[in-house]
């Protein structure tokens, strides 16, 4: 257990909520989940469920409905011809990561990834005796993703390639050219797999989502992460899903047997209606993001000693906090003890994040503004 890893995002959450009951006024801009409500055809749905008896187990890999669905999305927006039989649904997205690299990773591997990047990802390499090999993103790259680099680590050891885009927590996205570059990197090599986390593929503000999978020979080398959580604002719900070849597809509903049983019926059910029903509620929650977006990066940039790159997916931003003097760590306690403000210190992404800070604008414009002038203030006293 010494190896596992964790994400601090929960333990702050914890900090914030302990000051909050202190009657301490905390804006919370740690945790990386929607503000919104679900929207409410998708809670119909799952009431309906409910009603109509969906109170029983399911198939392991998920209901053939939300298979089916899934498939047809994927097939859709990643252009390729996805089976349901290629779908696993889960609860959240997260548990893909967990089942593809307990699955595919064993002992002395090696593992490339993104740092800073989700912390799981680290976490879990370790957790199975592999070794991390970080590929670092670099504010001057636009935090997009150094191929030459990645290209020079892949070793006989390589066993996978975790790719994240757009990325938590930088909001940088992968692009086209360098998703054919690592596609060609290891076009010769059926022992690596690619782990493709997709979970902010809808949230993007400058061009489409491009998938390394659309590059001959890639679909069936990688893993499509995938879910619900962010796109419907549906994070405490947990659904999510992972689409892979379907061997292996048959071993990771095989893990999920022996774990979950099943990700809970009505939930599947809310999932079809997600996927199926109106998209006008995810649109305007885009359009929303996007107009924080437009708050919180001058308002960062008008800070002495912090500097902020406009993100280009996702909803997070990653300022450059080295002009304040204070080191990550330092800067995320002093905010949270002293100024009301919880965000998260990069190193909670990796060693890379050092020098950083990551701040989730899912929150109201008004809270928004409310953390920058403090945020202003707790650096200009320090
Ligand atoms: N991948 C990334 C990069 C994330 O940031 C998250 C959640 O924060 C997830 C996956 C998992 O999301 P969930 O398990 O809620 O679907």
């Amino acid at each position: 257990m010494k190896t596992l890893g964790t994400e601090t995002a929960f333990e702050v959450l914890a900090k914030a909520k302990a000051l909050e009951k202190q009657g301490k006024d905390i804006v919370h801009l740690e945790i990386g989940e929607p503000d919104f409500d679900t929207p409410r055809n998708i809670k119909d749905a799952a009431i309906k469920a409910l009603n109509s008896g969906y109170t029983h187990y399911t198939p392991s890999a998920g209901m053939p409905e939300l298979r089916q669905a899934v498939a047809t999305y994927i097939s859709n927006t990643r252009k390729l011809d996805v089976k349901p039989e290629e779908v696993v649904v889960t609860p959240g997205g997260k548990p893909i990561m967990f089942f593809s690299i307990l699955a595919l990773v064993n002992a002395g591997d090696e593992v490339l990834y993104p740092n800073p990047g989700f912390p799981i990802y680290e976490s879990m390499i370790n957790f199975v005796g592999a070794k991390p090999v970080p590929i670092q993103l670099k504010e001057e790259n636009d935090f997009g993703l150094d191929t030459e680099y990645l290209k020079k680590m892949i070793t006989k050891k390589t066993k996978m390639i975790i790719l994240n885009s757009p990325e938590n927590p930088t909001g940088g996205v992968v692009t086209r050219e360098q998703l054919k570059a690592v596609a060609d990197s290891i076009a010769g090599r059926n022992d690596i797999f690619v782990l493709s986390d997709e979970i902010y593929s809808r949230i993007i503000y400058e061009g489409k989502h491009e998938s390394i999978t659309q590059f001959p020979g890639m679909k069936d080398k990688t893993i499509i992460l995938d879910g619900f959580s962010k796109t419907y604002a549906m994070t405490g719900w947990r659904l999510g899903y992972g689409v892979m070849r379907k061997d292996l597809a048959e071993k990771v509903a095989q893990l999920m047997t022996n774990s979950n049983s099943c990700t809970c019926a009505s939930t599947q059910l809310a999932g079809v209606e997600a996927l199926t029903g109106p998209q006008s509620e995810p649109e305007r929650m885009d359009e929303e993001f996007r107009r924080r977006r437009e708050v919180i990066v001058p308002g960062l940039n008008n800070i002495e000693g912090i500097t902020c790159k406009k993100p280009h997916g996702a909803f997070y931003v990653f300022p450059n906090i080295t002009g304040t003097g204070m080191d990550s760590r330092t800067l995320q306690d002093h905010l949270l003890n002293n100024a009301g403000v919880a965000a998260l210190a990069g190193t909670s992404f990796g060693k890379y994040g050092e020098g950083y800070l990551r701040l989730s604008f899912a929150n109201s414009v008004e809270n928004i503004k409310k953390a920058l002038e403090r945020i202003a203030k707790a650096v200009k006293k320090k």
